[in-house]
């Protein structure tokens, strides 16, 4: 059962009421029903009876149809109004609806009276209807309109021109852009970088036309610095389908991209590291195996140099005189020093501590190198004239001993070594630049061109040495000896017409 139909009449006349009544009794209407003709129980009605529906009278005694429905036009919810009138010109009767009266009726024809109430409600129904889902909808908006606001990413909005149209609350955060300050600015003109401008510009053509893209990594400008963004876009209608603009969605991952490529940074880092270790170690074996197959085969000769010699005295000391014995002596002695020389040599290669033992003198030139040149001098048994030639006679140079000794030692006893038959070697000494230039030229076996440069590299002998000793270690020693003074070394040589070698050693 439907509920009843509260009506409000205003009328002075109760057979009026009476006709009326008979209508809705023909017609069956489930109703309730007050009267009044007068203004203030029209007012009262209208707050406690709450009709749904008003029929008026236009004429009354001392409150009239027009007066009533300004009262109810004003009132907050919509109630249709009927007016029930004896005579009604036209003219009135437009004027009554412009009012804002729903319909009019005159009392001679009341048989549409039922049917005009009931769509008058049924058009009330309606209206209460459509203005709730009115109110509705504006709230969604509202709540909507917060949320974008209010929520902790950064979202922001251009339109068909790609000028800034929305601004949230986190996209100000990470950018310390007011929304005010951004409105109506291009967005990539002012805060894309510049690498991306061309890229960012046709993802938001592209979400104009209708496809999106998601996860788009981005830089973003912001007050301080470039940020990350990944950006995700949408196209932005209005309520008729059509596009208007582009909602931008990012995700601020800065902080992630940074850790990523700390973390990218720390990988290569312990990659190099790894390669450098796995490369000594192999450079190590390397040395091993060269060691080895140097050793086997330097100490060899020596060795049975000296198991030949001590064996024959051994056999005939007795029967030979002093000097043949002296002279085997000799050579037993000769090897042994040889041996030391090289084992010396090994040690020193082997030692990876050098640079930490590194103890610089200042050192009068003179004084350091004129010793050495005697016992090279010597233990060559003069075999060579050795050409010394310094400029400057007085200067000091600050140098570590043990240090310079190797480096001058090996490259004298090199130049003797690999000369055999050509007696002048070159030694000379220049200041240039607060350096000292030191060259050593021989004239001898020279170096194969296509070994020059391998010939500082341990344990590597050049193949026309193979009827010369040696261990391949004393260039080597030389190279780390003057790179530890900060100094370099080269060299030059022509095979079978000489080489030079020359260094170069800061005096201070
Ligand atoms: P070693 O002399 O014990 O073989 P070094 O390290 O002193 O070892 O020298 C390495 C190589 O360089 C030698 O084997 C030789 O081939 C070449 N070399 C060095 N000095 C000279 C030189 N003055 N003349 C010709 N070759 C030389």
């Amino acid at each position: 059962m439907l509920k009843a139909i509260k009506i409000l009449i205003l009328e002075d006349f109760v057979s009026d009421i009476f006709l009326i009544e008979r209508q809705f009794k023909r017609n069956k209407l489930n109703y309730k029903l007050k009267h009044t003709d007068n203004k203030t129980d029209f007012e009262k009605y209208l707050k406690t009876f709450k009709p749904d529906i008003i029929l008026s009278d236009y004429n009354l005694p001392d409150f009239n149809g027009l007066d009533a429905l300004s009262i109810v036009v004003q009132h907050p919810t919509y109630i249709p109004f009927i007016i029930v009138t004896g005579a009604l010109d036209e003219e009135t009767a437009v004027a009554c609806i412009k009012a804002g009266a729903d319909d009019y009726l005159t009392k001679e024809n009341l048989t549409r009276l039922v049917s005009a109430i009931k769509s008058s409600i049924d058009k009330r129904d309606t209206l209460i209807k459509k203005e709730k889902a009115e109110e509705e909808t504006k709230q969604l908006a509202k709540e909507l309109q917060t949320l974008i606001k209010t929520v902790n990413t950064p979202i922001f909005g251009v339109d068909k021109k790609g000028e800034i149209n929305e601004w949230n609350n986190a996209t100000e955060e990470i950018t310390g852009f007011t929304k005010k300050s951004v409105l109506e600015k291009n967005f990539v003109e002012n805060f894309i970088h510049e690498d991306q401008k061309e890229t960012v510009n046709r993802i938001i053509t592209d979400a104009i036309k209708g496809s999106s893209i998601i996860n788009f990594e981005i830089l973003f400008k912001t007050e301080k610095r470039y940020k990350k963004l990944l950006l995700n876009t949408t196209t932005k209608r209005n309520n008729f389908g059509e596009v208007i603009g582009v909602i931008l969605i990012g995700q601020d991952i800065t902080k992630m991209a940074d850790y990523r490529e700390e973390l990218e940074q720390k990988i290569e880092e312990r990659t190099k590291k790894l390669k450098t270790a796995l490369e000594k170690e192999k450079e190590l074996n390397e040395l091993k195996s060269c060691f080895v197959s140097m050793a086997s085969h330097e100490f060899r000769t020596p060795l049975s140099a000296i198991g030949f010699a001590s064996g024959f005295l051994k056999k005939y000391g007795d029967r030979i005189d002093k000097e043949a014995h002296d002279k085997k002596l000799d050579k037993i002695n000769i090897q042994v020093k040889y041996l030391t020389s090289m084992l010396d040599d090994i040690l020193t290669i082997g030692k990876a501590d050098a640079r930490s033992k590194f103890k610089p003198e200042t050192l009068k030139f003179s004084d350091f190198i004129k010793p050495l040149l005697e016992e090279v001098k010597t233990v060559s048994e003069n075999s060579h004239e050795i050409e010394f030639l310094m400029t400057n006679k007085n200067f000091t140079i600050d140098l570590d001993p043990k240090l310079g000794r190797n480096i001058f030692i090996n490259l004298l006893t090199n130049a003797i070594k690999y000369t055999p038959g050509k007696k002048h070697i070159l030694f000379e000494n220049n200041i240039e630049n607060g350096s000292l230039i030191s060259k050593v030229t021989d004239f001898g076996i020279g170096i194969p061109e296509e070994e020059l440069e391998m010939v500082f590299t341990p344990f590597h002998r050049a193949k026309n040495t193979e009827a010369i000793q040696g261990t391949g270690l004393g260039l080597a020693i030389v190279k780390e000896a003057v790179e530890i003074h900060k100094g370099t070394v080269s060299v030059e040589s022509k095979k079978n017409k000489g080489t030079t070698f020359t260094i170069k050693l800061p005096l201070k």
